[in-house]
């Protein structure tokens, strides 16, 4: 009975690419059976549960797109949007990249479904891509976290222009809390606004920026020297 039910509330809905249409008969295992149409054209008979689990989510075109994936026929815009999702895999995942160490480097991940599948990503989030590519175009939309210290998941990314990011950063990196170390006698100061601290000490906040981006620690600014805390 209770299978019953959900078989009734699957009727109609679409998962993945498919809509589920009419209930099918049954498979020679007993397994409930359904029609549905895929996004591709295609009619296909699948079996219920497996939809329900999320392990048939086409008619099979899916896996054949993922194969390609090197060579998705989508157009360009979906070209980079699969680009997107590659790089934020790589500089989550890789520690080879060259920006590893302030994302994966810093505990900033991916949430297991967008890590799983590009498939899943686009479902996500692709409502959201084309609506910003609409209004600024392909190549001015990049993918941002709303909350700088989470990592990947739907809740916590949008999509942004170039101009609007680098802003955002500015003034995210800004909040970021940070600890500033005198060389010379190891006094230690931790400040959340670089911009205050920059003030105080009559440091140019560029130059405190630059050492907590590319040599925290390492680089000094009028004896001070300076790197991120994580929290
Ligand atoms: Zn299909």
């Amino acid at each position: 009975m209770k299978d019953q039910l959900t078989t009734d509330n699957l009727l109609g809905k679409k998962v993945g690419r498919l809509h589920i249409l009419a209930l099918a008969g049954k498979s020679k295992s007993y397994h409930k059976l359904v029609k549905c149409k895929c996004d591709c054209g295609a009619e296909t008979i699948k079996r219920l549960d497996a939809i329900r689990s999320g392990m048939t989510r086409s008619c099979g075109c899916l896996q054949r797109d993922v194969a390609r994936k090197g060579k998705l026929t989508h157009g360009d815009s979906l070209k980079r949007l699969y680009n997107i999702w590659k790089h934020i895999k790589n500089r989550c995942l890789n520690p080879k990249n060259d920006n590893y160490r302030n994302y994966g480097g810093r505990g900033i991940g991916i949430c297991d479904r967008w890590n799983e599948s590009y498939e899943n990503f686009k479902d996500d989030m692709n409502d959201l891509y084309s609506k910003h590519i609409k209004e600024f175009g392909n190549a001015n939309t990049t993918i941002e976290r709303l909350d700088n210290n989470k990592g990947y998941y739907p809740g916590n990314c949008v999509f942004a222009t170039k101009a609007e990011q680098s802003r955002n950063q500015r003034i995210k990196s800004n909040q970021r809390k940070f600890k500033a170390v005198r060389v010379s006698d190891g006094v230690v100061e931790t400040h959340n606004s670089q911009t205050k601290f920059a003030r105080k000490h009559n440091i140019s906040r560029r130059n405190m920026f630059n050492i907590l981006k590319l040599r925290p620690g390492c680089k000094t600014a009028k004896g001070w020297t300076f790197s991120w805390v994580d929290e």
